[in-house]
Formats: structure tokens, sequence, C-alpha cells
């Protein structure tokens, strides 16, 4: 199923996504070569960077990073390299998110209040059906 995202917006994360690699990879190559002060410059800065690449993971999770499902899922792939996840179970994870928002059952909301947090749509004990047209 394809979506409306324009073509021209499209390119565009792509091209933030190629950026923030290479500076991601420049804060981190910073971070652990020179001088005392560059590798502190370098974890600094990759703090603030490397938000990027999620925000785009985080669009490709809700289908919105690329008319064509197939773009998106490779726009999503990529940008989660830069996190110890998986496209996948970012996707299942963070729908399951959206779909129990600050109910006993959310993971994030579930674990802040100290509440033990229902098992992840589709697996044992929770038989909900994932669903990926889910917002
Ligand atoms: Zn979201």
């Amino acid at each position: 199923m394809r979506n409306d995202v324009p073509v021209r917006l499209e390119l565009l994360n792509w091209c933030v996504l190629v950026f923030s690699f290479g500076a991601t990879g420049a804060c981190l190559w910073a971070s652990s070569h020179g001088p005392w002060w560059l590798r502190v410059a370098g974890a600094v800065a990759f703090a603030f960077v490397n938000f990027t690449p999620f925000a785009l993971m985080h669009e490709a999770v809700h289908g919105v990073a690329s008319p064509s499902p197939v773009r998106n899922a490779l726009l999503g792939i990529l940008a989660s390299v830069m996190f110890p996840t998986s496209f996948c179970v970012q996707r299942m994870a963070h729908l399951g998110h959206h779909r129990r928002n600050r109910t006993d059952q959310d993971l994030y909301f579930s674990l802040w209040r100290g509440v033990r947090p229902a098992p992840p749509m589709g697996a044992p004990g929770n038989p909900a059906i994932f669903d990926s047209h889910a917002t």
C-alpha cells in the first residue's frame, strides 16, 4: 500500500539519513581519537546528532518516510543500524506503545510507573494481532 508522501520529501529523508550517517561517524571518530577535549566534544555532539536517524526510523515505523513500502522499510532498516535495535522490533514495540499509550499495558508508561507491562503484541499472554497500520 502506497501512501501520499511526496517523493521530494522522501528524497529529503534519504539526504538527511546520509548526512546523519556522516555526522555520527565523524562524532564517533572524534570521540575515540585525539586529545581529551576532542573526545568530549565528539561524545556531546554525538548525543545531539544521533537523534536524527532515530527520528527517521520513527517516520519509517509509521510508514511515512517514503511513498513506497519497500523503500520505507529500507530507510527504516538503515536508520536502525545506528541503534541497538532492529527495525522490526522497533516497529512492533513502538506501534504497540501508540496503541496502549498511557495505560498499564504500555511498556514505556508501565516501566515509568513501576507496573509490570503486558507481553508484546502477538507474544504468549497477549494474543493481539500485530497491525502494521496502527498509529
Ligand atoms: Zn510514533
